[in-house]
């Protein structure tokens, strides 16, 4: 597998952070990390970049992770990128809105890197 670019989408400047550590400890080669506070955010940085994989939070201001997926897709940004929320125990009824929005999986905070590993891993096959 090549170095991958990241675009890791969370309010949470810390969980950003976490979820970077989880992806190398899950043995990814990042070769960019770009973060996003918010879905507002991170449409404007896909405008601008070319990444591998998006992984967003669902819970954030200004524009949650279900409605940065749909705009992904109203405005054909990264069609091809696997997009993988990550979500609260409690969130049942987002998951299943953020599949049918286009989310290739998502991770349940809190996480493990092994978890991390077999949700992303299968879906970079291709990079
Ligand atoms: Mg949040």
């Amino acid at each position: 597998m090549n170095r991958i670019r990241t675009l890791i989408v969370d309010d949470s400047s810390v969980m950003r952070k976490i979820v970077e550590r989880a992806l190398r400890q899950a043995g990814l080669e990042l070769s960019t990390v770009l973060e996003a506070a918010s879905g507002v955010e991170a449409l404007d940085l896909l405008h601008r970049e070319q990444v591998d994989l998006i992984l967003s939070d669902i819970n954030m201001p200004h524009m949650d992770g279900l409605e940065f997926l749909r705009q992904m897709q109203a405005r054909n940004l990264a069609p091809d990128t696997p997009v993988v929320m990550i979500t609260t125990e409690s969130s049942e009824e987002h998951v299943r809105e953020a599949i049918a929005a286009g989310a290739m999986g998502y991770i349940r905070k809190p996480f493990t890197p092994e978890q991390v590993k077999d949700r992303v891993l299968p879906l970079l096959d291709a990079v």
